[in-house]
Formats: C-alpha cells, sequence, structure tokens
C-alpha cells in the first residue's frame, strides 16, 4: 500500500488522536498510524486533571466524552489504620479533585470526531519500521506494517507520538534520557463495593504509596508502589501477609479483596521510569507526549501533558504549512512552548514521590 499526506502521525494514543482530530479540523491531509488493533488495548493512566479537561472543552470535545463515560471524583484521602486522617477537597472553581475517563471512552470520541473529515486517515494494526530521509537527510515518510502487509507514507512532516517506547525517536536518532524513580508499580482493578463514592484514596505501606482510584463503570484500580526491581523476589513469598496489609488499611475492601485478588497473578506490574529528550524536532520530524517526555504516573500528569502538547503543536504545524515552512526551527517551537513546563513537573512528580510519607505525619501539639 502506498499512502501520501501533509502529516503522518505515529500513535493513536491521546496525544496522537487529539492531534489527528486537530490537524484534520484545519483541513490538514493526516495520517494516523496506530499498532494496536483497537483501543481497548492495555492499561494506562486514566485520569484527568483541569489542564486535560481546559483542553477538551477549548474544542467541545469535553461532553462528548461525557456522554461516552467519566467520572469525577469528589476528594483524595489519606488513610491509616482504617482510618480518614485528611481529607483534600476541591478548590472552589474546580468540581472534582481529577477526572477518571476511560481511555477507550477518550479515544472513541477522538477518532469518531475525526473520521467524516475526508483528509484524515486512520490506520490501525499499522506498525511504523522505518524512516525515510531525503538527500538532505530531511525525515520525508516512513514505512510500516499492516498485517502481512508493508505500509509506505510520503508526508511532509512524521510526528512521534507513539510513547515512551518512542520508535520514531529511536529511528530519528534523537537523543533521550532516563530518570529513575526508585519504584514500580503494582497495579490491581477489583469492582467496588456498594456505596463506594468517586475518591482517590491514600494510604502508606512499608514507607510506600498504596492508592485506591475510583473508576466510572464501578471499579476501583489498586496502584501499590514497590521497591524498584523487588517484585521477582516478592512473589516468591507468600501472598496473603501481602494482601492482607491492603485490608489492614482499608477494612471495607476486606470480602472484595479476598474475591478478586487471590494471588500474585491478579496483579500486573508496570516498571516506572520518566524520560526527557533534549531536542523535540528534526527537519521533517518532531515527538510529542511520552515520545518526548515520559511521565512517571505520579500526580496522573502524562495524558495532560500529551493533550497539552497536541494543542500546541496543532497551531505549529498549521502555521508551518501556512508560512510554507516546514523547518526543523519552525517544528522546534514546541520545545519553546512545552519543555519548561513539562520538565518542572517532571520535577515536582519527584519531590511529590520523595515527600509522600509526609502526608501521613501526624502534627506536633504545642
Ligand atoms: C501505570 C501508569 C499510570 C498512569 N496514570 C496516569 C494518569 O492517571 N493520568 C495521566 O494523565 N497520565 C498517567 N500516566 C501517563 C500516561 O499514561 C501517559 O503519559 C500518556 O498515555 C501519554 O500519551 P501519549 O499519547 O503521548 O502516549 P501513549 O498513550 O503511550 O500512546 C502511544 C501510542 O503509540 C502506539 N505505538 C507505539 N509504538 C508504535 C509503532 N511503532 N507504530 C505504531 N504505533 C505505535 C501505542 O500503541 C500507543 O497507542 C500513567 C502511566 C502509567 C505507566
Amino acid at each position: 500500500m502506498k499512502l501520501e499526506a501533509d502529516v503522518c502521525i505515529v500513535g493513536g494514543g491521546p496525544g496522537g488522536a487529539l492531534l489527528g482530530y486537530l490537524l484534520a479540523k484545519q483541513g490538514i491531509s493526516t495520517i494516523v498510524l496506530e499498532r494496536h488493533t483497537g483501543i481497548d488495548k492495555e492499561f494506562r493512566g486514566e485520569h484527568l486533571n483541569q489542564d486535560g479537561e481546559r483542553v477538551l472543552k477549548k474544542y467541545d470535545l469535553y461532553k462528548k466524552v461525557q456522554e461516552a463515560g467519566l467520572l469525577l471524583m469528589e476528594r483524595i484521602e489519606y488513610w491509616q489504620h482504617g482510618h480518614v486522617i485528611k481529607t483534600v477537597t476541591p478548590a472552589v472553581a474546580d468540581q472534582h479533585v481529577g477526572i477518571h475517563v476511560p481511555q477507550k471512552n477518550l479515544l472513541k470520541v477522538l477518532i469518531r470526531e475525526s473520521l467524516p473529515y475526508q483528509n484524515y486517515n486512520l490506520l490501525m494494526g499499522t506498525k511504523v519500521t522505518e524512516l525515510f530521509f531525503n538527500q538532505n537527510g530531511n525525515v520525508s515518510g516512513l514505512k510500516a506494517i499492516k498485517g502481512d502487509q508493508d505500509v509506505t507514507i510520503k508526508s511532509k512532516i512524521v510526528v512521534g507520538a507513539d510513547g515512551r517506547f518512542s520508535t520514531v525517536r529511536r529511528l530519528a536518532e534523537i537523543p533521550f534520557s532516563t530518570i529513575k524513580h526508585g519504584y514500580d508499580l503494582l497495579w490491581a482493578k477489583i469492582p467496588s463495593p456498594q456505596g463506594w463514592e468517586p475518591t482517590i484514596k491514600n494510604a502508606l505501606v512499608n514507607g510506600k504509596q498504596l492508592a485506591l482510584f475510583t473508576q466510572e463503570g464501578g471499579f476501583i484500580q489498586i496502584g501499590w508502589n514497590i521497591e524498584e526491581d523487588s517484585y521477582p523476589t516478592l512473589k516468591k513469598q507468600s501472598f496473603a501477609p501481602f494482601i492482607k496489609q491492603v485490608i489492614e488499611v482499608f477494612p471495607e475492601l476486606t470480602e472484595t479483596v479476598h474475591q478478586h485478588i487471590q494471588s500474585w497473578d491478579d496483579f500486573i506490574l508496570l516498571k516506572v521510569q520518566s524520560s526527557r529528550s533534549p531536542i523535540w524536532a528534526k527537519d521533517g520530524v518532531v515527538i510529542m507526549g511520552d515520545a518526548a517526555h515520559t511521565m512517571s504516573p505520579t500526580g496522573a500528569f502524562g495524558i495532560n501533558c500529551a493533550l497539552l502538547d497536541a494543542d500546541a503543536l496543532a497551531d505549529i504545524i498549521k502555521e508551518a504549512f501556512d508560512n510554507n515552512d516546514i523547518s526543523a526551527d519552525q517544528l522546534r517551537k514546541i520545545e519553546e512552548i512545552r519543555r519548561a513546563k513539562v520538565e518542572k513537573l517532571q520535577m515536582q512528580q519527584l519531590i511529590k514521590e520523595e515527600t509522600y510519607q509526609d502526608n501521613f505525619k501526624i502534627p506536633a501539639i504545642s
């Protein structure tokens, strides 16, 4: 298959899907490639904050996502020995302390709104494998595989929105450095008991964060930080004392946890690390979202950052075509707008992680 477009976006996650919509809306011929065949793929964080909400509202997408299903978090609680010791409620101007949006609902809306544009093409189940360079060394398109079929795409700009292990970043030889966070994450999903309110509940277990995120659709996502690289050793130990720690902090979950988390196999391990790239663009290619700056799960900033990147990059790409300037300098305007903000958030994530235990300190009585 041979195709041609002004812009080819690799990755149909939140960042790539929004960018595809925004470019298509502006009349720019756009192809989005996604390696998965469907949108209900592996679990990613699904909490939006005010930044993500603002971007969706700016483009009249929020209501549509709301119709597809989302849930407003009413408060954040800090728990110790079965009791709440601190509660954070929304600021007066906000109605929530975060929004749970199942990623399939967000992606479904972004794709559904994009598809009617004649200048938009979405190729699911299509994995990029190679970048093409012209005689000046500028990226001029890419090669991908869809099933057993080769796909060749000629495009003026390739966007790498392909996440933390970005193939575009690697093929374009864009450097990056990783930041270690000293922990890995265990995830499990359980049904929420009757009457469970939309909250984020935090606890401290062996000095590490154990968090419960209420989810749209009647579920709770458990996120449990464990020492980095400790899971193979942990898995050799007895499971019962490990899971008992959840029940000790959240006694209301006794029955549900016993029913739904019965062995180590009921957890999914996620390796945590963040990264940043010193440059986000070269001639003919630009990276964004997790490909440019992988965020750790702390504070739920990643999707929001990817949506903000897409919003900014859509304007930069539009300007590039209006002024007939698709140089690296033009594309690197995304760095001027976004880099300092993203790197500040990455610092905040590290600080939040280092000071997490302080949330559980009882104030001294004078
Ligand atoms: C455990 C965990 C919890 C998190 N919790 C939150 C949270 O609550 N809130 C939040 O805001 N952020 C959270 N994050 C971060 C968030 O998931 C990411 O920052 C966000 O998904 C980045 O969006 P993206 O579009 O840049 O990349 P991604 O969501 O990673 O999307 C990249 C897409 O590219 C596709 N792709 C990859 N390689 C190729 C290829 N070669 N060819 C074609 N397609 C390809 C992938 O299949 C994927 O669909 C969490 C992250 C983790 C690991």
